[in-house]
């Protein structure tokens, strides 16, 4: 029997693995430090589950429309009012099952043979394989440690083609935790302006932000830029509702209605009752978020300190998200390597950078509890201080 070629392409999500193995092995008494998935280690919030309950008794069990409740679509026309001053309707949003699926979906229904679509390395693991999904060509465009891992206007500018349909912009950032500054995006968004292709704003760390850093939504800064882009945004990592599976694109009609087109032959709606507990997050106090937050920053100072005092390691300090990439070329190991060693020997999983795209790096996801993270810098120390 043979598979399908695409399948052969694209490879497996090291991310969701690693975090299996390293959750397997916790299941096995293994005492393990996990790192590895951005997976915010608290409990949604009651309010939220309350609300999905109350929707669960109600009977809301039913199909709804495939691009999600109005009423949810609606909330979050809102939010994307107030908090990011874009102007979409109810009609321009797509509930999607998880940020992930509204990505996925969106190259489905923009992406053939011949696209390019340009991907700034490091980057979320999963993008190029979606445009590979696609039978579309990432291009993927390197960036550097001393720039802040951040894709320059020129760098956009030389990498655009006539193929190129659509630039995936990222911010906060995944796997680095770097944030564009307001200035930085609007320079972005006049060379997509002016060369006149899309862009996806995945937008899904907005909330996770530290010291001085302001998030921008790229849609927000004028209607020319506005018509050229596609929010993506969800849940999980706002509101600790990661299994939840409930994210969302807004777009442009005919981009929106193509997407609804893909969704209704292939996920459906996202599951009736979860949405209810997404209307509840919305509609509900930030003050959880809030929470999360200051814990995260708590963390991230102590990580961040910590693993810049092991003298082979390096990283800068992340200004959002919850991860910390760290340089490990000075180990001379390789991050593929480095993480299995690192696992096998100390129990502690964490994502190799090869992954998104830079092998000399790897990344932790500090979305997890103080303890684990004192105990495991102590263990990566211990481990890189035996092969020095
Ligand atoms: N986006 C998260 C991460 O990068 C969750 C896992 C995944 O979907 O890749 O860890």
């Amino acid at each position: 029997m043979e598979l399908a070629a695409r399948v052969n392409r694209v490879s497996p999500s090291i991310t969701l693995a690693i975090s299996a193995k390293a959750k397997a092995m916790k299941a096995e008494g293994i005492d393990v430090c996990s790192f590895s998935a951005g997976e915010p280690d608290f409990p949604t919030p009651k309010h939220i589950c309350e609300a999905a309950k109350t929707a669960l008794d109600e009977g809301k069990t039913r199909y709804g429309a495939a691009v999600g409740e109005l009423k949810l679509r609606k909330a979050i026309a809102n939010k994307l009012q107030q908090d990011n001053n874009l102007n979409y309707q109810a009609e321009n949003i797509i509930v999607t099952n998880g940020g992930k699926f509204s990505l996925f979906n969106l190259m489905q229904a923009l992406i053939e043979s011949g696209d390019e679509v340009i991907i700034p390395a490091p980057y979320w693991l999963s993008y190029p394989e979606m445009v590979k999904l696609a039978e579309g060509t990432p291009v993927i465009v390197e960036t550097a440690a001393e720039n802040d891992y951040k894709i320059t206007p020129q760098q956009l500018k030389q990498a655009i083609t006539p193929q190129t349909k659509l630039f995936v912009f990222n911010s906060p950032s995944n796997p680095t935790g770097t944030v564009y500054s307001p200035d930085e995006i609007r320079a972005l968004a006049k060379v997509i302006v002016d060369q006149d292709i899309l862009v996806v704003s995945d937008e899904i760390y907005e909330k996770i932000l530290y010291d001085d850093a302001q998030h921008l939504s790229m849609g927000s800064i004028d209607p020319e830029i506005f018509a050229r882009t596609i929010t993506s945004n969800g849940f999980a990592k706002s509101h600790s509702m990661t299994g939840w599976r409930v994210g969302y694109a807004a777009a442009p009609p005919k981009i929106l209605q193509a997407m609804a087109k893909i969704q209704g032959h292939s996920t459906s709606n996202v599951c009736t009752f979860a949405q209810y507990g997404a209307i509840a997050a919305l509609e509900s106090s930030q003050e959880c978020v809030q929470k999360m937050l200051t814990a995260f920053a708590q963390r991230r100072s102590y990580m961040y300190q910590a693993i810049n005092n092991i003298p082979q390691l390096s990283c800068p300090q992340p200004d959002g998200a919850f991860y910390l990439f760290v340089d490990i070329a000075k180990t001379g190991q390789k991050s593929l390597e480095f993480c299995q060693d690192l696992l096998a020997t100390k129990q502690v999983a964490a994502i190799p950078g090869v992954a998104f795209g830079m092998d000399n790096c790897i990344r932790f996801s500090y979305a997890t509890d103080m303890d684990t993270i004192k105990e495991g810098v102590k263990r990566l120390s211990e481990f890189v201080d035996l092969r020095s």
